[in-house]
């Protein structure tokens, strides 16, 4: 069994900064509270809570101290808000979330009707409208285009996590029913580079797993980008969620891959599992007979499929 990683995998630029601004602030301050979760991992999450760094929802849960904003970002008020209670605020907004932001800002302000090309839900998203002065609209599919009347000029801005394609045949589409229309095309390099190593890997291999928080974006992305190409695709948080019965006969190489917000530990926890599956089930698998015990497991076979 060959395990082969990702080219470009895990943990990007924006969200690497995010948790190093959040473990600086703690060790200045003792303590500090992000302004949501710092980023879509549950256990990157809980380990940095152990180190100090709490989490409010709003700034209205909490009184004084240091408050960190996430790499999402957030809407103008927050900093205000802030200001007004004599928070010490930490930005750690990524750069690229910035971009986006301000675009949306900049075209508001310059009289485009802006359109975010994102989820509807996501707090990136959320921001970044609130900085087109809560004038944008959110669109998240090429169909949604015919429900909106258009202004004259539109400007269209894309959540970072976007998928590039999907961006692309909504721009086209606009195009076609809007004469000018300024493209501000936002998506991070971090998270194309990531799509495309995914989906690389999944049309080679015979099963992919893709790691990262249920409720991360651009995770949620790659799995979906991976189960187009390859049937036997799944998205797991921890190495505790992978299921012996995944691997078969079938399946000879196994491609992993990680979204932006997912640590290095949760990766190598994974990779050290399929090592150690490799030598469990690898060359011996076809001498394995049904009822043999295998390093403490028995074997069943099933319709030639082994389980353990
Ligand atoms: Fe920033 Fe891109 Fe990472 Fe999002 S995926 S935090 S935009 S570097």
């Amino acid at each position: 069994m060959k395990v082969i990683l990702a080219k470009h995998h895990g943990f990007c630029y924006g969200v690497k900064r995010a948790v190093k601004i959040a473990q600086d602030s703690v060790s200045l301050e003792g303590k500090a509270y992000t302004l949501g979760p710092i980023i879509h991992n549950p256990q990157m999450v809980e380990k940095l809570a152990n180190e100090g760094v709490g989490m409010v929802h709003s700034l209205d849960d909490i009184r004084q101290g240091t408050v960190i904003v996430r790499s999402h970002g957030v809407g103008p008020k927050v900093y205000e808000q802030a200001e007004e209670k004599g928070l010490t605020l930490v930005d750690a907004t990524c750069p690229h979330v910035k971009k986006a932001q301000m675009a949306a800002y900049e075209l508001s302000e310059a009289g485009y009707q802006v359109i975010i090309v994102g989820e509807k839900s996501h707090p990136e998203v959320k921001s970044i409208f609130e900085w087109s002065k809560n004038r944008a609209i959110i669109i998240e599919h090429e169909a949604e285009l015919n429900d909106i009347v258009f202004f004259n000029k539109v400007g269209v801005v894309a959540q970072t996590t976007f998928s590039g394609e999907e961006f692309q045949k909504i721009v086209d589409s606009l195009i076609e029913r809007v004469e000018n229309v300024k493209v501000e095309r936002t998506i991070c390099n971090a998270t194309e580079k990531r799509q495309e190593a995914a989906v690389e890997l999944a049309n080679q291999v015979d099963m992919m797993i893709v790691i990262g928080g249920k409720n991360s974006a651009n995770t949620t992305r790659l799995a979906e980008l991976c189960l187009k190409k390859n049937k036997h695709t799944y998205h797991i948080e921890t190495v505790n969620e992978i299921n012996d019965n995944w691997f078969n006969k079938g399946i000879n190489t196994i491609g992993i891959t990680a979204g932006a917000s997912t640590p290095d530990w949760l990766i190598e926890e994974v990779y050290h599992k399929m090592n150690q599956m490799e030598n469990f089930l690898g060359d011996d698998l076809k001498e394995i007979q049904q009822g043999d015990i295998v390093q403490g497991k028995i074997i069943s076979i099933y319709n030639n499929e082994v389980f353990v």
